[in-house]
């Protein structure tokens, strides 16, 4: 599969070796880096992603979910150029600014208030530090294998974090098995008035796309609010669930909310929100929580989250979900009929493959697999479709059942690949 790699991505490596020139590894961005080296993309369009080489990718990562109209979608392109054309980044506030954060609190009925960021990452890092100015306390607790981005408070509980050594008790921050109902009811029981907030995704995403369960989430609004703890979910990858996010979807609302991907257009972003006495701790003359940034709220990001947002309606959305459906249970299909162990977790317009047959409710549960997702990816990569290298993905509002049909067909032939590498 390298070699084949190898043989038709040659423009790739000769870029490649040129940005190692520049960046340690080669990469600016974990996440893109796989080896023996990426592709570069020179151009991409709706579904597809044109490489370096010449080849055209079905594309099924959507930079990791935020390409949910797929590539340069005419609408979102008229809205940022137009904005562009008209200056940005002014130093002063803008109409389109309120007009996004208008369409958040339409959508979403627990986020009353909002304020923007410049990434999901610094989202979640200035919600936990609202968190604690409105409760007056210091401590956060995250789940186990909960990814918020790249800030130290967040960065534990995470295999990568573990790697370099990083101990949750280094930072003030206490980890808790997700999905666990009593490991909640226990840590809550010992520690719940120290902690400012509960930070948690609706759907394990990094940590291996696995879903809430209703009783876990009910449990976690029962047991922050019994002890003054903030309850935050990031919904950064989930609010293309449901109009309102997975709290809609799955019926339990948050103090706070973390958001980003979808909302910029395609642009950085991120933003968060929640009842408005809360994030009135933001407010620039209380000088609680200090929050600005250069680029906050900068007009074109703006402007193609709205445009963004203004086509991802509930008819979109649910068209999504139903294709996700779809494509779950054909991959689940394809590899029980070819007898691989396999669960594909995820909802709406979210996958994830893990070769078990074991369900994967957990992130205890998540096997050891990651060479047979690596093969997966370079498989699936040699048949011209693109995931994420831990074999995850998800689909894009251009796309039909055609698109899935091609997926299905390279999966099939992916996990013989798989099968035949015998890891
Ligand atoms: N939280 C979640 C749930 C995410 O999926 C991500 C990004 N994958 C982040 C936070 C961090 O966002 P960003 O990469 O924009 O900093």
């Amino acid at each position: 599969l390298i070699d084949r790699y190898r043989d038709r991505t040659s423009n790739s490596r000769d870029l490649f070796e040129e940005a190692t020139d520049v960046f340690p590894g080669g990469d600016t961005r974990a996440a893109t880096y796989h080896r023996p080296y990426p592709s570069f993309i020179e151009s991409a369009e709706g579904y597809t992603l044109t490489t370096a080489d010449g080849e055209v990718l079905l594309d099924f990562l959507n930079n990791y979910s935020t390409a949910v109209h797929g590539h340069a979608p005419e609408p979102i392109v008229h809205a940022i150029t137009d904005q562009v054309e008209r200056g940005n980044a002014l130093g002063a506030p803008t109409e389109v600014a309120t007009e996004l954060g208008q369409r958040l609190v339409d959508r979403v009925p627990s986020v009353e208030s909002v304020r923007f960021a410049n990434s999901g990452t610094e989202a979640t890092l200035t919600l936990l530090e609202v968190a604690k100015a409105a409760t007056g306390r210091e401590r956060v607790l995250k789940v186990d294998g909960g990814y918020h981005g790249h800030h130290p408070e967040v960065d534990v509980g995470l295999p990568s974090a573990d790697h370099r050594g990083r101990h949750p008790e280094n930072v003030g921050t206490e980890t808790v098995a997700y999905n666990d109902v009593d490991a909640l009811k226990d840590v809550f029981a010992e520690h719940g008035e120290e902690f400012a907030v509960f930070v948690l995704e609706p759907i394990l995403g990094a940590g291996g796309m696995i879903p809430a369960t209703t009783e876990y989430l009910e449990t976690a609004r029962d047991l922050t609010t019994d002890t003054e703890t903030l309850l935050a979910f990031d919904e950064i990858q989930t609010l293309r669930l449901a109009p309102g996010g997975a709290q809609q979807r799955y019926g339990v609302e948050p103090d706070l909310t973390a958001l980003g991907k979808v909302i910029g257009g395609g642009l950085p972003v991120g933003a968060f929100g929640g009842r408005r006495e809360i994030m009135d701790v933001c407010h620039p003359e209380r000088r609680s929580v200090v929050h600005s940034g250069t680029f906050t709220a900068n007009p074109a990001t703006m402007a193609g989250g709205v445009a963004a947002l203004d086509m991802l309606d509930e008819g979109a959305i649910s068209d999504l979900n139903r294709l996700g459906a779809t494509l779950r249970q054909r991959v689940t299909e394809i590899a029980s009929a070819v007898d691989v162990p396999l669960t594909v977790t995820g909802d709406g317009s979210f996958f994830q493959v893990h070769f078990a047959d074991e369900p994967i409710d957990r992130w205890d549960d998540v096997p050891d697999d990651q060479v047979a997702k690596r093969i997966l990816f370079m498989a699936m990569r040699t048949e011209e479709v693109f995931i994420a290298p831990r074999g995850m993905g998800n689909l894009s509002t251009p796309m039909a059942e055609a698109q899935l049909d091609t997926f299905c067909d390279a999966f099939e032939t992916a996990l013989e690949a798989v099968e035949a590498a015998n890891v």
